[in-house]
């Protein structure tokens, strides 16, 4: 088969690569679109310490069952299906404690092992979804990326009425604003980049947009929650210096998340800390109740993720359109590579 592979830092080949094995209990998928997620770009620039190369990157797709290995009641052959991309162990401490998310020996496609950059993947049966045969491949592609932000607003427990602030206007940052907008929150969006201010505005929705790097941010926040900051910050940012900066803007008895990743240490004012009693969480990944949140979302109309979709290309093309839309930093809000032209 097909398939992208990152050969090293910067450097990407469309190869003939074996077709994955599938041992009991898995699917062969084929499949249908993918959408690019930052943290490949991330992979692609030599940015992810997890990663060892070569890889097929990939881990937002929407395919169809093309065969199982063994019998199953739920799949058929011909099925739309999902992924949920994280294998766990199922045995260690946080595995159960139904903490499969964050496994002590997670292993990630596209990161730890193959990917689905390519004509087909394998998974096991309980890693993947059913969706409706109508469902359009990039509304399904983007539902992984939803369950990450969904999974963020869990960690959350955003309550009707309260104000949350999401740092960092990106598709998980958006996809967060979008789910506690939902939940019933009234939501901040802030972002340095201002296409992506823009973008939460325009395509979105979103009335209050700020820039953290405006004088003028921390008294924004004040005069947008009553002068007490917002009950909930969810960073999606990944960036040290943001993350170190969310308590101070945070009310008294809040809750901040992280669901962005920074390599370095974050320090934390003690003070400011202490004086909000502020309850710190991290979110990693996604758990499989995040995903039917996103789906049912998605089903009853409360959600629209084609609006995140700004570029695109078939897979024939996908080197040189990844290389470009990495180029395009910010500008690119989501990139979904489709295996065969749509009409
Ligand atoms: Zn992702
Ligand atoms: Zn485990």
């Amino acid at each position: 088969m097909k398939a992208l592979v990152l050969e090293k830092m910067y450097s990407l080949s469309m190869k003939d690569v074996p077709i994955p094995d599938c041992p009991e209990g898995w699917a062969l998928v084929k499949v249908i679109s993918v959408s690019v997620c930052g943290s490949d770009f991330h992979s692609f620039k030599g940015g992810n310490a997890l990663l060892t190369y070569p890889r097929i990157m990939g881990h937002e797709v929407c395919g169809i069952i093309e065969s199982i290995n063994g019998n199953s009641e739920s799949f058929s052959i011909g099925d739309k299906v999902i992924l949920m991309p994280y294998l766990s162990c199922g045995h260690c401490k946080a595995c159960k404690k139904g903490k499969t998310n964050c496994c002590s020996s997670l292993s990630v496609y596209g990161v730890h092992r193959e990917g689905a950059m390519a004509e087909f993947y394998a998974a096991p049966l309980d890693h993947l979804i059913k969706v409706a045969p109508d469902m359009s491949s990039h509304v399904a592609a983007l539902i992984e990326p939803l369950a990450i932000s969904t999974h963020a607003v869990s960690r959350g427990e955003i309550k009707i009425g309260d104000v949350v602030l999401v740092v960092g206007a990106g598709p998980i940052g958006i996809g967060a604003a979008l789910m506690a907008r939902i939940d019933g929150a009234t939501v901040l969006v802030s972002d340095t980049n201002e296409a992506r201010r823009r973008y939460a505005m325009d395509a979105f929705g979103f009335e209050h947009v700020l820039d953290p790097l405006d004088p003028a941010y921390a008294s924004q926040i004040l005069l947008l929650t009553s002068e007490e900051g917002p009950d909930v910050i969810i960073d999606s940012t990944g960036n040290n210096r943001s993350m170190e900066n969310d308590v101070n803007f945070l009310s008294n008895g809040g809750r901040m998340v992280f669901v962005g990743i920074s390599n370095k240490p974050i320090a934390l004012d003690g003070t400011q800390f202490h004086k909000r009693e502020t309850e710190l969480f991290d979110s990693r990944a996604a758990k499989l109740q995040d995903f039917e949140k996103v789906i049912r979302c998605i089903e009853s109309g409360k959600l629209d993720p084609l609006k995140m979709v700004t570029h695109r290309a078939v897979f024939s093309e996908s080197k040189e359109a990844f290389v470009q839309w990495n180029e395009l930093g910010g500008d690119v809000f989501k990139a979904v590579i489709d295996m065969t032209e749509k009409k």
